[in-house]
């Protein structure tokens, strides 16, 4: 059995570790089977503990933009290990890091570092909060901030494959707070700032969504929320977890122009450690303590071997700048690829792209939002997920994911890619 190992593994887990998983994304309950347990894993590739070989299209989820055991990002963390791990001082890596984030990310003076995505966006929030003395933030269904209790409103991917999208254990308190809206409708968050004057701290919201797969702000869109944060005193907050440092040097903020008041960072800038941040101008991020009054701590934050990983990483990509146009190539010759293969066979699709996020949904309607995202097939997508597991290529294991591309996937690696959706099609 192809897999016998795996299954083995899965079961003892169970009996320790709720579901056998440590984050309910990789247990495969949706699209139905073991999940696979990794051993190791070296460029665009991953291996399990079976010995089978896959292309890896989900990277660790995004955090890992040039691929598996980077040399440079390996190198730093082994040679920082040897200096001990934690001080619960400040050290000069944390400003040395900072600096360079605050360097390549437009709009922001300073940074703080946590220890997730979820941390980050949490923060976030609270600052913002602090910030207008405001209790309210208007969120988008199927945009994931983390699972900190005010996000768990619609909230995208883990939550919403698990059909949980709001978890019992969030108070009725904190979810007033979270108003909900339609991502890429403008004029219903206009509606909701209207009908809620004076009492919006925040919009957060993934400037290109990638939690219900991947759906890119139409035109006008984060334009418009800029207007309006700008007209209300409401704060912009980009959620740049996934796409910072990822779509461009600078994030979605430099793709798009649009300047966010707060952004929060994770994955990519962490090197493969567990790291978030969160940025904004000195206004804002002076009001954070010791600074100001909003109380934020960690004892981990800024842990010397995750900012050695984290800053090994920013300095890689900001050694070779065209990083981000190769990375958007590659992804480009995927998507067509899929597309002419795809178009053999009799199911319907729908492929978005931004840059190296990319998703395949199973519906000809387009994908602009939770709704039209939620029509696509998802049997489909489940025997789709299958089919390319069994032949080596590892794709996330829901319909609701994105695929993050790496730099160190080949032409060859794609091409072959290719070769198995085009047998799906045919199948
Ligand atoms: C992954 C993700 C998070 C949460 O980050 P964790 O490190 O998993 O806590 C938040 N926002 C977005 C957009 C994400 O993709």
């Amino acid at each position: 059995m192809r897999y016998q190992r795996s299954s083995a593994l899965f079961t003892e887990a169970g009996q320790y570790i709720p579901g056998g998983v440590n984050s309910p994304v990789r247990a495969f309950k949706a699209v139905g089977g073991t999940p696979v347990f990794m051993k190791s894993a070296k460029g665009a590739y991953l291996f399990d503990e079976d010995n089978n070989q896959y292309i890896d299209y989900i990277n660790s989820w995004g955090p890992l933009i040039l691929g598996h055991a980077n040399e440079a990002v390996e190198k730093a963390i082994i040679h920082r290990v040897k200096s001990g791990t934690t001080f619960g001082t400040p050290t000069a890596l944390e400003t040395e890091i900072a600096s360079l984030a605050v360097s390549m990310v437009p709009n922001i003076d300073k940074i703080r570092f946590v220890n997730s995505g979820t941390e980050a966006c949490m923060s976030a929030v609270r600052l913002a909060r602090g910030f207008t003395k405001r209790d309210k933030i208007i969120k988008y269904a199927g945009c994931y901030h983390g699972h900190s209790d005010s996000f768990l409103i619609k909230a995208g991917s883990g939550a919403l494959t698990f059909g949980s999208p709001n978890s019992p254990g969030v108070t009725e308190g904190t979810a007033k707070d979270t108003l909900l809206a339609k991502y890429n409708d403008l004029d219903e968050t206009t509606q909701i700032v209207n009908a809620n004057p004076d009492s919006i701290a925040a919009i957060i919201l993934e400037p290109v969504a990638g939690n219900m797969g991947c759906v890119p702000p139409e035109q006008g869109f984060l334009k418009g929320l800029r207007e309006l944060c700008d007209a209300h005193g409401i704060l912009l907050i980009f959620d740049e977890v996934m796409t910072g440092f990822r779509l461009a040097r600078g994030g979605a903020q430099e793709l798009f122009g649009i300047k966010a008041d707060i952004v929060a960072f994770g994955k990519v800038i962490g090197g493969g450690l567990p790291v978030g941040a969160f940025a904004a101008r000195n206004e804002i991020m002076d009001y954070l303590a010791p600074s100001g009054p909003v109380y934020q701590a960690g004892t981990l934050s800024g842990n010397p071997i995750a900012m050695a990983a984290g800053l090994a990483m920013l300095k890689s990509l900001e050694a070779d700048r065209s990083v981000f146009e190769r990375l958007d190539q590659k992804t480009a010759r995927l998507e067509s690829g899929i597309r002419s293969v795809l178009s053999c066979g009799s199911e319907p699709f729908t492929i978005n792209r931004c840059g190296s996020m990319i998703s395949v949904h199973f519906s000809d309607t387009p994908v602009v939002d939770l709704d039209t995202a939620s029509v696509a097939a998802t049997n489909t997508f489940n025997e789709f997920f299958h089919f390319l597991l069994d032949r080596g290529v590892y794709i996330a294991p829901s319909a609701y994911e994105t695929w993050f591309i790496c730099d160190a996937l080949s032409d060859a690696d794609i091409d072959r890619t290719i070769e198995v959706i085009s047998a799906f099609a045919k199948r």
